[in-house]
This record gives structure tokens, C-alpha cells and sequence, in this order.
């Protein structure tokens, strides 16, 4: 039996894939031969870029703004017209909002769980009526969070969400799994990126996360790309549900 990583001929969607985890992800992807439609409402440019250096998977950019659930049935026919296919979904856009439990708003509740969560849940959907209309199989990867297993402070809507992106991961693998789609999520540890920059710019939460990283270093967005890749690959097929750390070894101490 040979084990194939290639995604050449699959085509993968995914979201805020200007930046960060999104950015890291789309770029593991193509490189990976898979053509990807990069979703998100700023411009694609450096991934673009990123991705055409690489010469191998072509990408389409498409603009939306996911803090409702108004354009996920377009982000799916834009793709679907563009590349005849979408096989890959990576639900990756996601926000965090910071206050004391306490303090925490109404509205910093509802716009968190909206991107990380509802459009999210929306997305997968429409993506799946399509495979599942066409009996064709197909892969989704949830980017959830160490807040997926831990409790965290000053983020109650974000540890709500991510750990509520878990279950969301194991329903739908249930769902699906004996329709031929792969349902799983990947939790990142702390990487370096724009949701991660108040956390880095605080000296002493910025020490105490990175005493406790075994690997010694923040997560660099490039260092997920393995992860994506494995998800989106025949290699997984048999992987349903999973919620996979990959975290420098930050929830094994
Ligand atoms: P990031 O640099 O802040 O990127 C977040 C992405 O989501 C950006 O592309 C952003 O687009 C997009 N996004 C946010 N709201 C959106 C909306 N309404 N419509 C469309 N796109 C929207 O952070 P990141 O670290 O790469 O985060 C990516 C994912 O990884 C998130 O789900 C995050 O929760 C998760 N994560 C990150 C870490 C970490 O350590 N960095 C750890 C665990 C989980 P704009 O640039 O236009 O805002």
C-alpha cells in the first residue's frame, strides 16, 4: 500500500487565508499540489504571491466577510465554477476577544461565537450538501485551540467557541464519516501571529507561555502546514474526529 500525501487534482477552500494559520495552511496546501480558493475579507495578495513562488497549485481569491452566514453558499459556488470541485474545506478564520469574565460584553460574546462557530457550522454545511449530493468524498479541518481543552482566562467567548468547534468536530464526524467525509480539527498551541500579539507583547505572559512550551519556541505558522496537509490527504482517510495538538508539546506537560 503506498501512502499519498499529494493533493494534486483536489481543490481546497480555505478561510482567512490572507494572514497567519490561514496564510500558513493555504501555501502547505498548494505546495502540496492542490489548487485553493482563498477566502477572507482583506486582500490575498502576499499569499497569492507566496503560493505562485512555490509554481505548483493554482488559487482564486474570493472576498467575504464571515461574521454572518450570508455569503457561505457563494463561497462554495464560486469555487465549485471556478475549479469544477471542492474536496477541502479549512475552516480557519476565527477572532478572540479579550475582558475579565466579569466584564465581558454582549456584543464581544456574539461576535466571536458568529466567525468561530456559526459560520463555521454553515459553511461545513453547504460544503457537504454539494459532496454529499454527488457521493464524492471530502475533507473538512476545523481550526480550534488548546482552548478546545483547557479553560484559559480573559476569553470567554473564545474558549466557548473552541471547545464548542471540538464538538462541532466529533457531531459531524459521526454525521459523516460513512458518507466518505473526514471531519477533524486541528489544535494549534501558541504561534506567532496577529491573534497571538497582545499575549507576546505582554513580558510576563509572554515568559510564563513560553517556559511552558517544551519545544522552547512560539509556534511558527509554516510549522502547521505538515498537520493541514495530513488532514487533507488520503493518508488520513481512516481519521475521524480527531481534535490534533500540534502545540510543541505544550499540553503533554
Ligand atoms: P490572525 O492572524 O488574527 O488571523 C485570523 C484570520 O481570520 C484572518 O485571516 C482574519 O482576516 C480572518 N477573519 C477574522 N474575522 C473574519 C471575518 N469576519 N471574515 C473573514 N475573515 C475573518 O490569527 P491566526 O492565529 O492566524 O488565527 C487563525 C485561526 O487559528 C483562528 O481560528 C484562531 O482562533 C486559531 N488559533 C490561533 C492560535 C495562535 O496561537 N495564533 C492558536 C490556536 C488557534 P482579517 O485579517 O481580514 O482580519
Amino acid at each position: 500500500m503506498t501512502i499519498s500525501f499529494d493533493l494534486s487534482g483536489k481543490t481546497a477552500i480555505v478561510t482567512g487565508a490572507n494572514t497567519g494559520l490561514g496564510q500558513a495552511i493555504a501555501v502547505a496546501l498548494a505546495g502540496a499540489g492542490a489548487d485553493v480558493a482563498l477566502v477572507g475579507r482583506s486582500s490575498m495578495e502576499e499569499t497569492e504571491t507566496a503560493i505562485s513562488a512555490q509554481g505548483r497549485g493554482k488559487c482564486l481569491t474570493i472576498q467575504a466577510d464571515l461574521s454572518t452566514v450570508a455569503p457561505v453558499q457563494g463561497v462554495i459556488d464560486q469555487t465549485v465554477a471556478w475549479a469544477g470541485r471542492a474536496d477541502i474545506l479549512v475552516n480557519n478564520a476565527g477572532i478572540i476577544r479579550r475582558a475579565d469574565a466579569v466584564d465581558f460584553t454582549e456584543a464581544d460574546w456574539d461576535a466571536v461565537m458568529d466567525v468561530n462557530l456559526k459560520t463555521v457550522f454553515f459553511l461545513s454545511q453547504a460544503f457537504a450538501r454539494q459532496l454529499l449530493g454527488k457521493s464524492q468524498p471530502g475533507k473538512i479541518i476545523n481550526i480550534a485551540s488548546l482552548l478546545s481543552f483547557q479553560g484559559g482566562i480573559r476569553i470567554p467567548s473564545y474558549t466557548a467557541s473552541k471547545s464548542g468547534l471540538a464538538g462541532l468536530t466529533r457531531l459531524l464526524a459521526c454525521e459523516w464519516a460513512g458518507k466518505g467525509i473526514n471531519v477533524n480539527a486541528i489544535a494549534p498551541g501558541y504561534f506567532e501571529t496577529n491573534n497571538t500579539e497582545a499575549l507576546r507583547n505582554d513580558p510576563d505572559r509572554n515568559s510564563s507561555i513560553l517556559g511552558r512550551i517544551p519545544a522552547g519556541h512560539w509556534g511558527r505558522p509554516e510549522e502547521l502546514g505538515g498537520a493541514a496537509v495530513f488532514l487533507a490527504s488520503a493518508a488520513s482517510d481512516y481519521v475521524h474526529g480527531i481534535v490534533l495538538p500540534v502545540d510543541g508539546g505544550w499540553l503533554a506537560r
